[in-house]
């Protein structure tokens, strides 16, 4: 068996059909996959997403947000 490396979000690599079943996220530090496989020609694979840092949310009240923007007042 060889690799083989495709890009091909969605689709499976062997015969282009979208019917694809996806398992489980799989966390793998900096990036992650999704084990796949073919409902139309059985290929198995993992489909690979970086995983990028977008922003934090969080639930403050009233005073730590005043306290928040006082900081960025006084920059
Ligand atoms: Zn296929």
């Amino acid at each position: 068996m060889n690799d083989y490396i495709s890009k091909s979000q969605g689709q499976c690599p062997m015969c282009k059909s979208h019917d694809i079943n996806y398992d489980t996220f799989v966390y793998e530090g900096d990036y992650g996959y999704y084990p796949y496989d073919c409902n139309d020609c059985g290929n198995k694979g993992k489909e690979y997403y970086s995983i990028v840092y977008d922003i934090t949310s969080t639930r403050i009240n009233e005073q730590e947000a005043n306290k928040i923007l006082k900081r960025q007042h006084d920059k």
